[in-house]
């Protein structure tokens, strides 16, 4: 094990930054040095975006999503005037919908104040939505300031480059104390991308690319020949299971669906009813009573959704109205629009599921 202080710092920065003018990859929503020199300047709005955007998928999944909101609204401002439903209907896909709310809600607070990302890590901490990461990561890439930058890609790297004996989540100090040290007060911004590159191209979870990387003189975990034992991984713990019978209620090409409540999983979204989501499964008899009427329920596929902390089978139920039902809340919907409502995958499925 290596700590900051076995680390040749200055060489290792210089070797990291050499290698990004060289082999870093080019994002829509990033300066890179060739792009300054061309008078480029970051749109700290895209950046902020991006990162919300990327914070729980890839850069692939969250790149035509990034296109498409800056299309739609080009400004902060111009996002801070949508209305929720607009900006579910078009982040549907990306999943943990909080994050779609605190975006507008983070826009709205931004523009209200003039429209002008703030740079300072105080402000952008106070934003809705903005975490440490978050932070850091706007104060290097839309400001190149100095801001160490810890993502999953930078735990992995500096896990294995100091062979760090213990699961990330206990040796998150140490991560950040050495991410800390190695940081260039240079070209901050550079560096920070430089980081996380290095750990989405080279130092990948699986066969990093070690004859590749800039840092491989100094890796302990390539000396031991072994780079894929680090992050060394913790105790697994069973993922609960929940399931439920969900009700598609159709009349003719349209369904009916209700919202979410504002707050919590999937808040505000808009949703197929169901029985609540537990870990016993239910008769049917106890499921009609759920039912939001009596009918002859026609038995339809299941859909099995993985969240973050549990897994939910759905199995669907489908009826078709009486002419004279109509539901206390929520409203019918063509099932043609249905890509372009604000429905979560969950939910996309269950409906797929029961046509
Ligand atoms: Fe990762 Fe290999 Fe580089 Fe070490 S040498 S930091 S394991 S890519």
């Amino acid at each position: 094990m290596k700590t900051e202080a076995d680390l040749p710092i200055a060489d290792m920065r210089i070797r990291l930054l050499d290698w990004y003018d060289a082999e870093g990859r080019s994002l829509p929503w990033r300066i890179r040095p060739e792009d300054r020199e061309s008078g480029r300047v970051a749109d700290p709005y895209a950046v902020w975006l991006s990162e919300i955007m990327l914070q729980q998928t890839t850069v692939p999944h969250a790149t035509p999503y990034y296109f498409k909101f800056l299309e739609r609204w080009p400004a902060v401002q111009d996002l801070a005037a949508a209305s929720e439903d607009e900006v579910f209907a078009a982040w549907a896909g990306l999943g943990y919908y909080a994050r779609a709310r605190n975006l507008m809600a983070c826009a709205r607070v931004v523009s209200d104040a003039g429209g002008a990302f703030p740079s300072d890590e105080a402000a952008l901490l106070a934003l809705p939505g903005i975490g440490p990461y978050t932070a850091a990561a706007i104060r290097a890439a839309a400001f190149d300031l100095p801001a160490s930058v810890v993502d999953g890609n930078v735990e992995r790297v500096i896990t294995r480059l100091c062979a760090l004996p213990l699961p990330v989540r206990h040796s998150k100090p140490e991560i950040k104390r050495i991410a800390a040290a190695l940081a260039s007060p240079d070209r901050p911004g550079d560096y920070a991308q430089a980081n996380m590159d290095l750990g989405a191209t080279v130092c990948t979870p699986r066969s990093p690319s070690c004859p590749s990387c800039p840092w491989q003189t100094q890796c302990v975990a390539r000396a031991q020949d072994n780079p894929e034992a680090y992050p060394v991984k913790a105790a697994k713990t069973a993922r609960p299971h929940r399931q439920a019978v969900g009700f598609a209620v159709f009349r003719g090409p349209q369904i009916w669906l209700r919202k979410r409540p504002p707050r919590g999983l999937l808040g505000g979204m808009l949703e197929v009813p169901s029985t609540e989501w537990c870990p016993d499964v239910l008769s049917d008899a106890e499921a009609k009573t759920h039912a939001p009427f009596a009918a002859d329920w026609d038995t339809r596929g299941q859909v099995r959704h993985v969240f973050t902390h549990f897994t939910l089978d759905l199995q669907m139920w489908r009826a078709e109205a009486a002419d004279d039902w109509e539901p206390e809340t929520g409203g019918w919907y063509a099932v043609s629009d249905m890509d372009q409502l604000a429905l979560p995958s969950l939910m996309k499925k269950a409906v797929r599921a029961s046509l």
